[in-house]
C-alpha cells in the first residue's frame, strides 16, 4: 500500500493500493515500446524536452515543496531548495548532454575506429523518500537525454511526489510511454528485473534494499547503480573560527532532519580542540534546533519522515547509551508527530552498535582523535564509504588527508551537499556507480566501438 501520512501530526491523509501484477506488466510494456521511438529522436530534441522540464520544475517549486512537507516532513524552505537543485540537474543535462554523447574518433593500431554513445533501453528506478524530487532527477535527467526510458517505483510514503514528477515530465514533452510512474511494491521488483524488456536498475535506498536489488540484477545480468547508506566522517583538524566550524558542521548534520545519506554522521575532532568543539556543538544543537511545524519557514527541527523512523532512531540512541555512550543532549521522542530531539552522543567505541550503523536522524556522534593518523583510521573504520569532509586551515594538509580517506567523495571545509556538475556516489557498502556530472550519463550507456 502507498500512503500519505503527515509526520508532523501522525494523521493518515490518503491511501493508494499497490499496482496489480497486470498493471506492472502493462507499465513495463509501455516503457519498452516507448524506447523504440524515443531513442530515434535527435538528441537535441530530447535535450530540449529536459530543459523544458527544468522550467516546469522551477514554476512548480512551491507546490512540490508543500507535497514533500506533507509526505515526509521536510522543512518547506529545504523543499524549495531541493527543487532548485532539481532545476539545476535538468538544466545541466539539457545543456551539456548532447556534447557528452558526441561520437569519439579513436586512432587504433592499423586504422581508425569511432566510439558511439547509445542508450540501452527501458530502465527501472527505485527511489527513497528522503529527497523525493532530487533522487529521481539525478537518475532521470541524464537517462532521458541519452535516450533510455524509465519505469519509476518511488518510496511507498511519497506517492504524491511521484505523481507530480510524472505530470511535470509529461507536460514538458516526455512521451507518456517514455516515463511511467508505477505504484509497484518492492515485492514486484524482482519480477520487473527478470523481464527481458528491462535493461537495468538504479536504486537509491538502504543497504538492505541494495543487497536485494543487486542480487536480482546479478541473477538477471542487468546493469545496476546502487546509491546506498552512509555514515560519513567529518574530520576537524584545527580551526581559525570555532563558532563558524561548529555552525557549519551542525547545519550539515541536521539538514533534512539528519536524513541525508551523505550527512556527516561521525564527527572526528583532534584532541587539542575536542573539548571546546564538543561544548560549542552541544550548545548549538540544544539551543538552535527546536521542534516545530515543517510548513513554518521559521522551524529549525522538523519531524522525521515517519513515526516508525523516529522510534527506530530513538531506539538506536537508547542502545548506544545502554552500551556506554555519553548523551550530551537530546535523545527524547516528542509527540504526537514523528519528532526526536536533536541529539549529540560522545564516547562511542568500536564495540557499540552505533559505531558501525547508519543513524538516519538528527543525531551527531563526536569522536576524539589523538592525531591526524588516528582521525583517518577512525574515518576509515566503517563499512560505508559514501562521502567525507575535512575541516582545517592548511590547504596542503586538507588535500593530504582527503587522499587517505576511503570514500567516493571528499568535501574540504564544507560538508555534504550535492550539485549537478559534481559526480556523486560511494564505495564499500555505500554502493556502486556514479550519478551527476559527466559520469552520471554513462552508467546505462552502450559505448559502442565501430571499427572503420
Ligand atoms: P529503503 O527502505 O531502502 O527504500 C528505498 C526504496 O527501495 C523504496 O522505494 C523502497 O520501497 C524500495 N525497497 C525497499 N526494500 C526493497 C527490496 N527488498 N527490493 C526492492 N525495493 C526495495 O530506503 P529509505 O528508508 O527510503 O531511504 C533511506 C536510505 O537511503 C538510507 O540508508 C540512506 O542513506 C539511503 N540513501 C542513499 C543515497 C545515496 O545517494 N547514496 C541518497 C539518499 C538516501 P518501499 O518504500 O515500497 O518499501
Amino acid at each position: 500500500m502507498y500512503s500519505v501520512t503527515n509526520p508532523a501530526t501522525g494523521e493518515l491523509v490518503e491511501e493508494i493500493p499497490n499496482a496489480t501484477d497486470e498493471q506492472v506488466e502493462a507499465a513495463v510494456g509501455r516503457v519498452h515500446r516507448g524506447y523504440g521511438s524515443w531513442r530515434r529522436r535527435p538528441v537535441a530534441e530530447r535535450a530540449a524536452v529536459v530543459l523544458r522540464a527544468a522550467e516546469l520544475f522551477a514554476e512548480r517549486a512551491d507546490e512540490l515543496a508543500a507535497i514533500m512537507t506533507l509526505e515526509m516532513g521536510k522543512r518547506i524552505n529545504e523543499g524549495r531548495g531541493e527543487v532548485g537543485v532539481v532545476v539545476d540537474i535538468f538544466t545541466y543535462y539539457g545543456e551539456r548532454g548532447p556534447a557528452l554523447l558526441a561520437d569519439e574518433p579513436l586512432a587504433i593500431k592499423g586504422g581508425e575506429a569511432v566510439l558511439t554513445r547509445e542508450p540501452l533501453g527501458a530502465l527501472l528506478g527505485v527511489m527513497p523518500w528522503n529527497f523525493p524530487c532530487y533522487q529521481v532527477a539525478r537518475f532521470v535527467a541524464p537517462n532521458l537525454v541519452l535516450g533510455n526510458t524509465i519505469l519509476l517505483k518511488h518510496a511507498s510514503i511519497c506517492p504524491r511526489s511521484a505523481k507530480a514528477i510524472e505530470e511535470i515530465l509529461h507536460e514538458a514533452g516526455v512521451p507518456e510511454d517514455v516515463y511511467v510512474n508505477t505504484y509497484a511494491s518492492s515485492r514486484q521488483v524482482p519480477g520487473i528485473l527478470a523481464d527481458p524488456r528491462v535493461q537495468g536498475v538504479s536504486l537509491t535506498g538502504s543497504e538492505q534494499a541494495g543487497v536485494a536489488v543487486a542480487a536480482d540484477a546479478g541473477r538477471n545480468l542487468k546493469r545496476c547503480v546502487l546509491e546506498l547508506g552512509g555514515s560519513d566522517p567529518l574530520i576537524v583538524l584545527d580551526t581559525a573560527d570555532m563558532d563558524e566550524t561548529v555552525k557549519a558542521t551542525a547545519t550539515a548534520r541536521m539538514r533534512n532532519c539528519g536524513q541525508s545519506c551523505n550527512a556527516p554522521k561521525r564527527i572526528i575532532v583532534l584532541d587539542e580542540i575536542y573539548d571546546e568543539f564538543v561544548s560549542g556543538f552541544t550548545k548549538r544543537v540544544a539551543e538552535y534546533y527546536v521542534a516545530g511545524d515543517p510548513a513554518d519557514p521559521a522551524t529549525t527541527l522538523p519531524p522525521l519522515a515517519s513515526i516508525a523512523a523516529a522510534e527506530e532512531v530513538a531506539a538506536q540512541v537508547r542502545t548506544a547509551v545502554g552500551q556506554g555512550a555519553t548523551l550530551r543532549t537530546g535523545g527524547k521522542r516528542l509527540g504526537p508527530g514523528a519528532y526526536l530531539e536533536a541529539t549529540v552522543l560522545t564516547d562511542v567505541t568500536p564495540g557499540m552498535d552505533a559505531y558501525r550503523e547508519e543513524i538516519f536522524g538528527p543525531v551527531a556522534l563526536i569522536f576524539r582523535a589523538g592525531s591526524e593518523d588516528e582521525a583517518v583510521a577512525i574515518a576509515n573504520d566503517s563499512p560505508f564509504g559514501l562521502g567525507a569532509s575535512v575541516f582545517g586551515t592548511e590547504a596542503a594538509r586538507l588535500r593530504r588527508v582527503a587522499g587517505r580517506i576511503e570514500s567516493g567523495m571528499v568535501y574540504l571545509n564544507r560538508a555534504g551537499g550535492s550539485q549537478a556538475d559534481l559526480p556523486f556516489g560511494g564505495i564499500k557498502r555505500s554502493g556502486m556507480g556514479r550519478e551527476l556530472g559527466t559520469l552520471g550519463i554513462e552508467e546505462f550507456m552502450n559505448r559502442k566501438s565501430i571499427r572503420l
